[in-house]
């Protein structure tokens, strides 16, 4: 992995922004006389008030037990003892990066805890289509420099990647015909495809769903797989007849915006790729895992050879994409301890439980009624790191904006770790 020490240099900082799964790397940051962190240009307004969140000044904020703030060796000692007590642990949140992902796998072998993260319900949907039947996938660079057909279901990914179609170059000369299709959109999508028609080259449609999505995708399948459907509204004629004549049509989707047994929408739509393969170039981008998710899980799956909602037990290796989901264990109290983990935003709490609860995160989340928290450091701010980026096939290094004084994730895990043994 690339060397990311910290920058300590004030002024412009080399940057890559974590904050959303697109990991942008073509802003600066200053940092301004009162330690304000601003980007060097426009940027995007989740990057802007992400980084409001934070100030480049040491930080000051304290470990606490049971409310009361404490040395960090106090903490570590609490949260070791926490997890001694417990007979099935949970780790959830899961938000971090490439080295705290690590630790966090040693630590869950060790005391045999089940591993979901935030949005793991979300996450299940793709990779529970991928292990039924597999998948295509692409790169965010294959998309902007071949794609001619991007066709986003369920609406366009602008929320949680909002320099999406920037990054996939809409508008730029390397593919001089483009057309964006929104299937299932809402009012603010069409907002979003009127400034998309603007740019060189970008034709845009919006076609809105016959029936519900599992119905639309089916019928959207059959069309482009040349099965004889009756009454097909044209609109998805048209839509099928075109992604047959793309050179390259990509479909992307938002695993968050997928309704439940969300996982049969991705199959169908792989299907549909599929089918495009056979005589002409196809690809899906399913975008998800933001906030580190999709990070732990790559980790997991490259330790253990399992991804998450996996536990390293008695039983030895186990996964169960449905029975390890942290809510449903939380709600049939299948598990007696909770260690949540959330280092990039402090918006992403743990649930309310009345279990024993250790929180290692952002320092705002010192707010949370835990019986242990240690705040830690944010990778990309206040100290350097790793992620693996939407398309999964790219890890890219972190650079920190300042050194926060707080320990890594990876560091605390480890004193407990050493606690516990
Ligand atoms: S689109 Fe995402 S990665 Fe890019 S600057 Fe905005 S928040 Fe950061």
């Amino acid at each position: 992995m690339t060397d990311t020490s910290v920058n300590p240099r004030a002024g412009a900082t080399r940057w890559t922004c974590p904050f959303c799964l697109l990991l942008c790397d073509t802003s600066t940051v200053q940092v301004d006389a009162s330690g304000r962190l601003t980007l060097s240009d426009s940027g995007c307004a989740c990057a802007r008030r992400a980084l409001a969140r934070f100030v480049a000044r040491p930080s000051t904020a304290s470990a606490r037990v049971d409310g009361r703030d404490c040395s960090l060796d106090d903490a570590v000692s609490a949260a070791a003892r926490l997890l001694a007590a417990s007979r099935q642990p949970l780790f959830g949140g899961l938000g971090t990066d490439v080295s705290g992902a690590r630790a966090l796998y040693r630590l869950a072998c060790r005391t045999g805890a089940i591993c979901d993260a935030a949005a793991g319900a979300a996450q299940m949907t793709t990779l529970r289509a991928t292990q039924d039947r597999g998948s295509f996938f692409t790169t965010l660079a294959e998309v902007r420099t071949r794609a001619d057909l991007l066709l986003c279901v369920g609406g366009t990914p602008v929320d949680q990647a909002p320099e999406f179609f920037e990054r996939c170059g809409v508008g730029e000369s390397l593919v001089a015909q483009r057309q964006v299709v929104v299937l299932g959109g809402t009012p603010a999508d069409d907002a979003v495809l009127v400034g998309l028609r603007r740019r060189p080259g970008v034709t845009v449609e919006s076609i809105p769903l016959h029936g519900d999505l599992f119905g639309t995708v089916a019928l959207l399948s059959a069309l482009v797989a040349g099965r004889a459907v009756r009454e097909a509204p044209a609109a998805l004629q048209s839509l099928a007849t075109r992604l047959q004549q793309a050179r390259y049509a990509v479909i992307v989707g938002e695993t968050r915006r997928l309704p439940p047994q969300g996982a049969l929408v991705v199959e169908g739509l792989n299907r549909l790729v599929g089918s495009l393969n056979q005589t002409t170039r196809a690809a899906a981008l399913w975008l998800g895992g933001g906030n580190g998710a999709g990070t732990v899980n790559q980790v997991f799956t490259w330790l253990s050879g399992l991804p998450l909602r996996s536990r390293a037990g008695p039983r030895g290796l186990e996964h169960e994409p449905l029975c390890f989901d942290a809510q449903r264990l939380l709600h049939e109290q299948a598990v007696d301890s909770l260690l949540w983990v959330s280092s990039f935003d402090p918006d992403v709490a743990p649930p309310a439980t009345s279990l024993p609860t250790v929180v290692l995160g952002h320092p705002d989340l010192a707010r949370s009624p835990a019986s242990v928290f240690i705040p830690v450091s944010t990778p990309g701010i206040g100290s350097p790191g790793h992620l693996f980026r939407a398309d999964g096939s790219v890890m890219l290094p972190l650079f920190a904006v300042h050194d926060d004084g707080l320990p890594t994730l990876a560091g605390v895990l480890d004193r407990i770790a050493g606690a516990l043994a």
